[in-house]
Formats: C-alpha cells, structure tokens, sequence
C-alpha cells in the first residue's frame, strides 16, 4: 500500500522537474529568438582533396581525434563538374565562390566563359573585409576562384593582374614569380599593388613572424617563388598567416569579414599517392581548424564551414592497419567523384545539414550573411 503513493510522488516530482526544465529552456529559447545571433564573419577551410579517408587516416594518425568532432552539423556535398563527373580545384572551387556549376579548368566564370561575382566581392561591396591564406601559390586555383575571372586556370600572369586590382584586404601564399618575374610587356604587379594600397612584402624580405600589418593598408605577403614546400619539409606559415588574417580582418571593421583557409597539399599528397605527405598536411589543417574554432567560439558571430572541393587518389586505408601503422592504397593519381564531407559551427550552421551540390555552399553562405 504504502509503494503506491511513493511511486505517485516520485512521479509527480518528475513531472514537475521535467515541467520546470521546459519552462527554463523556452525562456532560453524565445531570448535567442528575439535577439538572434547573426552572422558577422564566415571562415571557409579547404582542404584541397580532403575527403573522407583522408581525415579517417589524419585522425587515426593523431591517436583518433580531430577538431572535426567539436562541430555540431555535417552535410554532404555532391562535387560535380558542368562538363566532367570528377572535379578539378578550378571549377569545385568556383562552385563555392560563384554558385554555379562550370567547367574543369575554369576560375570565377560560367560554363560559357562569364565571369560571376564571387561571394568575397559580394562582401567587399558590403563594406567588410576579406581575405585569403593558402598553401599553395595565391594565383591557384582554389584562392583564384575567390578574386579573378579566368577562362583557365593555367593563366597565372592574368590571375595575378586580378589579384593586383583586387578588394582582397588579406592574402598570404606562394607565387612570388608571378608578380615579379613576368614577361616584359607586363608590370612589376609590386609597384602596381602599392599604389593600389597593399602593403606587400615576401620571404626574400623578411619572414612572415617579423611583419606586423598595417591596419591602414591591405597587406599581402609571398612566401616561397613558386610553390611552398610541404609542411615535412619545413614549411611552417600556414597556422601563424591563418592567426594574423583572423588578427586583421577582425580589428578594426566592424561590418564582418569573408577569409579563405586552403590547406592547399592535402591534395598534392593525394596526386603523389604519399599517405605520410596527406596526414602530415591534414595534420597542420587540423590544428588550424582547432585555432579557428577557439576564435569562433570567443567571438560568437562567427560561422566557420570546412570542406572539401573533392577527394584525391582514391585512397583507402588497408585491412592490415593499425591505429599505429596505416597501411594506404590508391585507386588513382587524380581526384575521384565521391560526395564530400561539409562541417559547420557557429550561427546558421544548421543550413549546412544534408546532402547538397557544391553550388549550395554559396548560397548558405549568402543565406547566413543574409545578402540578396
Ligand atoms: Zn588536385
């Protein structure tokens, strides 16, 4: 007799607990609603071939972790191009920064050749800043695609003229020949990009550790002649120019800011068929990767993506692995057609569910920053 009213208290105490919780979470709830937080700064990481095999062999490398478990929505992203089911950087690229689906080879224009507005002229029209680090020279095709409109990727002396008389306010990356040493007929681009108010400097000059920014001017810097080394062969700026990009772009404009972060060898160690070259990359993105989510999660209106434009290689990890001792293969010395991991944190990241084409990256970012 006496276990009946127990039970009915016990259950009265938890209907009223759970009663309160709720009441608790609406209140948190329609405070959110009412004061939404809005995005101010989107950060876009690239990992140039980084599909899902490569960050399985890069976390299994780093006793299975990787700051990809801190983020609370993933999505899929079919990466297809206009005119080939396998992607090349040129036209994934451009998927992300124009929203429309384009050919192999293509940088910023349609499948007919036509240039389209990139998502960092978008936001440069807007009054903020925008910026650009890579591990690659600056005028490949992956940051190409966010400042310059070219029929083929291959033109680097033109993408490097875009870059000159860009609204790009932040870049760091190599290809330091293709603004110095061009053909006669061309301009030194130093000379034009000084009177165009960049600041720039390169490694011939000083190291990238030993240059602080002036707030006053856009600021460029060139680390290697053609292109960096890979990170196990010394090469180093990456984490320090992603930290300085996010130090610049953040301290004086207070309309937002667009930055690009490729971790441009992921894909080189892929074409190499080196499952040592694509963990060592993909370790140095995953630390980058973590130093931005600390920024984000301080700032708290920043929304940070971190995708892929497609896998490369093939690559699988072996039945005979260990979480010691991967054992890679390859299918191919190209990319490959698989979907592709999308990875979002911060407000809005929940638009980043599901399984999308490439294009779509666009339009969510355009939808978070809330431009027409
Ligand atoms: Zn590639």
């Amino acid at each position: 007799m006496s276990r009946v009213p127990l039970f009915l208290i016990v259950f009265l105490f938890f209907s009223c607990d759970q009663g309160q919780t709720k009441k608790v979470t609406n209140t948190t709830l329609s405070t959110t609603n009412n004061t939404p937080k809005k995005v101010k700064n989107i950060i876009l990481l690239i990992g140039d071939g980084m599909g899902l095999t490569q960050i399985s062999a890069g976390m299994y490398s780093q006793g299975n972790k990787t700051s990809l478990e801190e983020f609370p929505v993933i999505g899929l992203h079919k990466s297809h191009a206009s005119n080939k089911l396998v992607t090349d950087s040129a036209a994934g690229a451009t998927a992300f920064s124009c929203g429309v689906k384009t050919y192999n080879g293509a940088i910023g224009v349609d499948k007919d050749t036509m240039a389209v507005e990139t998502i960092l002229e978008k936001a440069r029209k807007q009054g903020m800043k925008t910026g650009l680090v890579a591990s690659s020279t600056i005028v490949h095709a992956t940051p190409a695609s966010f400042y310059s409109h070219n029929k083929s990727r291959k033109n680097y002396d033109e993408i490097a003229d875009d870059l000159a008389q860009s609204s790009v306010d932040f870049f760091v990356g190599g290809g330091k020949m293709f603004f110095t040493e061009r053909a006669e007929t061309r301009k030194d681009l130093y000379q034009s990009m000084r009177s165009n108010g960049y600041m720039i400097s390169d490694f011939f000059e000083s190291e990238l550790k030993d240059i602080t920014p002036d707030l006053s001017k856009k600021f460029g810097f060139l680390t290697a002649n053609k292109d960096p080394l890979p990170v196990a062969q010394g090469r180093d700026y990456l984490p320090l120019a992603s930290e300085m990009a996010i130090e610049y772009l953040d301290a004086v404009e207070d309309k937002g800011f667009f930055l690009m972060i490729e971790g441009s060898q992921i894909d080189w160690g892929g074409h190499a068929n080196n499952g040592e070259y694509v963990v060592s990359e993909f370790v140095e993105f995953d630390q980058i990767i973590g130093n931005v989510l600390d920024f984000a999660e301080k700032d708290g209106q920043t929304l940070v993506i971190v995708t892929a434009d497609h896998e490369t290689g093939g690559l699988a990890i072996q039945p005979e692995s260990t979480m010691d001792s991967l054992q890679y293969a390859f299918t191919s010395t190209y990319h490959t057609g698989t979907m592709i991991p999308v990875f979002a944190y911060g407000p809005d990241a929940e638009i980043f569910a599901g399984i999308y084409e490439n294009t779509e990256i666009f339009y969510k970012m355009l939808q978070a920053f809330d431009f027409k």
